[in-house]
């Protein structure tokens, strides 16, 4: 009858076996029931020629006699570890000797197994079986690293790991992109002398004193950190730290780039403040500023000046010259106020339709008359033809500017309500002009500033 161990089916893929013997009836024997067991079989009879089937042919397992009319199994188990390509294919001595000693020396060689002659065929099956399932999972298991490792290298993001003492132990090649530097040369780093303040100071508190949960608050999970490069700029990155589950206090560090973010960020907060069609600022924006301003000044007791542009017969521009041309027009004369408002603390801002301020702080009711009798001349030497202009032959505007030094009693609504009503002064004044005011004061009917 057969034994149950030899009739078990052999795995599924046909695992090739060399085997080495100089005894025909042994490797007769031994070939028969590899075969039988579904193995794909390659024989020898002499040292040589095993080595030189085992390099050509790679099989999954050896089974080798020690002693060879040529060279023995002993010395062809060494030669076979000493090559990369044969090394890590399992060999099974099968030998007459079989003494304590003549086994040690098989291991020493490298070898997997050891079996003594004469064989039990069941037991040659098991054994065979038995290393060749160790080596398919061995080799699964280098198949998944080598699998990892191909995803951690080409990765984005960048990945750390980093130890328990806040060092970098490693950093696939994604972080030399983000850290300016080849990735071999951060191990052994701090993490947080990678990151600029405040993170810095953060993520090394926290890896001095992993129990204090204010660090841990600010360092765990996800969290927006900026990257010192070499040429004095910064990278905005999305560092995630996670702990690694098991005894080894090891932490995942990930990098995930957010400039482009940002970018869009800062782009889209600018357009947010930008007036589409004249490119300067928007009502948003100026209100905003005008809420700063204001709020500066009331503690510096500096004077605030607001100069209202609002363009004349601007209606008849558009029904004699189209639509277009009335853009055109308000982008020319968008530029010219702009070049007004030189200081960082200027502001020129398009209000409404045709209408046009500029903030000016730090500047009293003087030297913003100054500045709103140029704006308005600026706009009159553009020499835009208006053919529907009762006043003048080109296109021109009506200027109110209003001054304060606001105090906390004080109104900024009631500061644009006195700019309004000084260009609406120079309207009725019969346009083109400056009209001032100082807010803050019963309306006095304003004063015409001379064109220069
Ligand atoms: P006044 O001298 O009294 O200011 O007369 P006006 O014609 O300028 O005043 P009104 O307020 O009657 O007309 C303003 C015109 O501005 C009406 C509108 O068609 C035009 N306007 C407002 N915004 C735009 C714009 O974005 N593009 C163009 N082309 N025209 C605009
Ligand atoms: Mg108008
Ligand atoms: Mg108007």
């Amino acid at each position: 009858m057969m034994h149950p161990a030899l009739a078990l089916a052999a795995p599924s893929r046909q695992s090739a076996i060399l085997i080495v013997d100089d005894a025909p009836d042994s490797l007769g024997l031994l070939q028969d029931i590899m075969r039988e067991q579904g193995y794909q079989t390659f024989v020898a009879t002499s040292g040589k020629r095993a080595l030189d089937i085992a390099t050509r042919v790679q099989p999954d397992l050896i089974l080798l006699d020690v002693i060879l009319p040529d060279l023995d199994g002993l010395e062809i188990c060494r030669r076979l570890k000493r090559q990369p390509d044969t090394a890590h294919i399992p060999v099974i001595f099968v030998s007459s000797c079989g003494e304590t000693d003549d086994i040690v020396a098989g291991f020493d060689t490298g070898a997997a197994d050891y079996i003594a002659k004469p064989v039990r065929l069941a037991e040659v099956c098991v054994r065979v079986r038995a290393q060749l399932r160790q080596r398919s999972s061995a080799e699964s298991q280098k198949q998944q690293a080598e699998r990892l490792q191909s995803i951690v290298d080409g990765m984005d993001e960048g990945l750390m790991l980093v130890g328990g003492d806040g060092r970098v132990a490693y950093a696939n090649p994604a972080c030399e992109r983000f850290l300016d530097g080849p990735a071999t040369g951060l191990a052994g780093r701090p993490l947080a002398e990678l990151l600029a303040a405040p993170a810095s100071q953060d993520y090394a508190a926290y890896f001095a004193n992993p129990d204090d949960l204010d660090a841990a608050k600010r360092c765990r999970g996800t969290r927006e950190v900026l990257l010192p490069q070499g040429d004095g700029s910064v990278h905005a990155m999305d560092l995630s730290l996670s702990p690694m589950a098991g005894g080894e206090a090891l932490f995942v560090a990930l990098l995930h780039d957010i400039t482009h973010h940002k970018q869009s960020e800062t782009a889209l907060q600018r357009a947010a403040l930008v007036d589409p069609l004249t490119r300067i600022a928007n009502r948003r924006h100026f209100d905003a500023f005008m809420d700063k301003e204001w709020a500066r000044a009331i503690r510096s007791g500096q004077p605030l000046s607001l100069i209202v542009c609002d363009v004349d017969h601007f209606k008849g521009y558009n029904d004699s010259l189209g639509h277009a041309a009335g853009d055109a027009c308000l982008q020319a004369i968008a530029e010219a106020l702009q070049s007004h408002a030189m200081r960082p603390t200027d502001l020129a801002a398009r209000y409404g339709g045709e209408e046009f301020v500029i903030l000016l702080a730090d500047t009293a009711e003087d030297a913003a008359a100054r500045l709103g009798e140029a704006a308005r001349a600026h706009v009159e030497r553009l020499a835009i033809p208006n053919p529907r202009a009762a006043t003048s032959g080109v296109v021109t505007v009506s200027v109110g500017v209003a001054s304060i030094v606001p105090t906390l009693f004080d109104d900024v609504r009631s500061f644009f309500v006195a700019a309004d009503r000084a260009m609406y002064e120079a309207k009725a004044r019969g346009r083109n002009r400056v009209v001032t005011v100082q807010a803050g004061t019963p309306w006095d009917g304003g004063r015409g500033v001379q064109p220069h």
